[in-house]
C-alpha cells in the first residue's frame, strides 16, 4: 500500500479527533525514524517525550521480549515480579514511599485527586473539598484529569466536570495563596508545564507553593508526567529545587514507549488515603508495562542518562539561542534540560512544524507559538547540529 492508501484507510475507521501530519512512521532506529517511502527523519519530539532511550535499543527490547515469553497479564489480584521490581525502582529513585502503577498518564493524575479527596475526607470528614489548578496547566483529558487542566477550550463542551477546582496563575504565589480556603485538599501543578508552552515553576514559587502546603495540611501534587525521567536533567524535575511532592505522577518515558504510568506517594500520604476497595485497575501494573519500567530505569544507570542530558543540554541550548538571533521569528526560548520552547512569531507554529517534517525534522507544538523539542534523552551533539541545519531550512522558506 502507499502512504496515500495507509492515511485513506486511517481517516475512514479512526475517529477523527486529530487533524494528523501526512506522514507514516513504520519504525525507528536510535534517534531517527523512517516512513513508509523510507524517508528519514531526525526525531526531536520522541513520541511526545515518550522514547527516551532512543528507539529499538536491543536490551530494552529483550527485556519485553523476555517477559512476552513468560506472562503478560495477570491482572492485580494476584503478585507479579516486575511490578514489585518496578515499583522498588521508582521508590528508590525517587525517595517516596508507595506506587500505584496506571496504564496512561491521564489515570495516574485520576488517582491523584482520588487521594487527595480521601485524605482530606478521612481528616473532617466532609465532602466537598477543593483543589488548586493552574491555568494553561495540562493533565490530562478524562473528566477528572480535565477539571484540573487550564485551558477552557478543551473544558467547555465537556461540563459540568468534577466541583471544587480552582485556578491560580503559574509562578505567581500570590494568585495560589488567593484561591487557599479551609477546604482546599490539594495544589496540582507541573514542575515545568509542558503543553501550556514550556514554562519551568521559578524556584521561588515551588518553594513557596511547598511551604503552603505545609502549613496548612495541603497535598503538594507534582505532575512530572512530561518533565519527569531525566528530561530536566534531575530524574525528576523537582529534585533540583529542593522541594518535595507529597504526590507525583510520572508516565510518558516511564515505560519509553510501552503504555504506562504511575501515582507516587510520599509515607505520609499512603498511610492517609487509599485502602484496599477505593481503587482499581485491570492492566495497570501488568507484567509487561513493569518488565518495561524496570528496565528503563537500569538502562538509565547504565547509559548515565543524568550525567548525558546535564552535559548535552547546554549544548543545544546553546546552539538554539545562536539560531534565534539569526531568525526574528524567533523571539524567545524556554525550558530546562532537553525540554526546550522556542516562541516564533510571524507564521502560526503548525506551518514550521509541517515544514521541518517536509526536511526531515520531527518537532511538535506546545500552546498557541511555541515549538517544543523533547528529543530521546540520547541525542548527541552531532544530532543537535543535525537538527539546527533541518530547522534553519525550514525557518528560510517561511521567511522568505
Ligand atoms: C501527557 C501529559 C498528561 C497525560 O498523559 P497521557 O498519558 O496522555 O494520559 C498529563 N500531564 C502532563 C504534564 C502531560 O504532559
Amino acid at each position: 500500500m502507499s502512504k496515500q492508501e495507509y492515511m485513506d484507510k486511517a481517516e475512514q475507521y479512526l475517529l477523527h479527533t486529530y487533524n494528523r501530519f501526512p506522514v507514516v512512521f513504520e519504525r525507528g532506529q536510535g534517534v531517527y525514524l523512517y516512513d513508509t517511502d523510507g524517508k528519514e527523519y531526525l526525531d526531536f519530539a520522541a513520541g511526545i517525550a515518550v522514547f527516551a532511550l532512543g528507539y529499538n535499543d536491543p536490551e530494552y527490547n529483550q527485556a519485553l521480549t523476555d517477559q512476552l515469553g513468560k506472562i503478560i497479564h495477570t491482572s492485580n489480584l494476584y503478585y507479579n515480579i516486575p511490578a514489585a521490581e518496578a515499583a522498588q525502582k521508582l521508590v528508590g529513585k525517587s525517595g517516596m514511599s508507595k506506587v500505584f502503577f496506571t496504564n496512561s498518564g491521564t489515570e495516574a493524575i485520576e488517582g491523584a485527586i482520588k487521594v487527595a479527596r480521601k485524605y482530606a475526607y478521612l481528616k473532617d470528614g466532609s465532602t466537598d473539598h477543593e483543589i488548586i489548578a493552574m491555568n494553561h496547566s495540562f493533565h490530562g483529558r478524562s473528566l477528572g484529569a480535565l477539571s484540573v487542566t487550564g485551558n477552557t477550550h478543551y473544558q467547555e463542551p465537556f461540563k459540568p466536570l468534577i466541583g471544587g477546582v480552582k485556578f491560580a496563575d503559574f509562578n505567581d504565589l500570590e494568585s495560589v495563596k488567593a484561591q487557599v480556603t479551609e477546604k482546599t485538599c490539594a495544589i496540582i501543578l507541573e514542575t515545568v508545564q509542558g503543553e501550556g508552552g514550556i514554562y519551568p515553576a521559578d524556584p521561588e514559587f515551588l518553594k513557596g507553593v511547598e511551604k503552603l502546603c505545609r502549613e496548612k495540611d495541603i497535598l503538594l501534587i507534582l505532575d512530572e508526567i512530561q518533565c519527569g525521567m531525566g528530561r530536566t536533567g534531575e530524574l525528576f524535575a523537582w529534585q533540583a529545587y529542593g522541594v518535595q511532592p507529597d504526590v507525583m505522577t510520572v508516565a510518558k518515558a516511564l515505560g519509553c514507549g510501552v503504555p504506562v504510568g504511575a501515582f507516587v506517594l510520599n509515607e505520609k500520604t499512603a498511610q492517609n488515603s487509599l485502602v484496599p476497595g477505593d481503587h482499581g485497575t485491570t492492566y495497570g501494573g501488568n507484567p509487561l508495562a513493569c518488565a518495561a519500567v524496570s528496565k528503563v530505569f537500569d538502562l538509565f544507570e547504565e547509559k548515565n542518562i543524568l550525567e548525558h542530558v546535564r552535559q548535552i543540554a547546554p549544548y543545544l541550548e546553546k546552539k538554539l539561542d545562536e539560531l534565534a538571533e539569526k531568525h526574528s521569528c524567533i523571539v524567545a526560548r524556554r525550558g530546562k534540560g532537553l525540554m526546550q520552547g522556542l516562541v516564533i512569531t510571524g507564521f502560526p507554529v503548525g506551518q514550521l512544524v509541517t515544514k521541518a517534517l517536509e526536511k526531515g525534522l520531527v518537532v511538535i507544538s506546545a500552546g498557541s507559538d511555541v515549538l517544543r523539542l523533547v528529543p530521546p534523552l540520547v541525542i548527541q551533539e552531532k544530532h543537535v547540529d543535525e537538527m539546527i541545519v533541518r530547522l534553519e531550512e525550514a525557518i528560510k522558506e517561511l521567511e522568505a
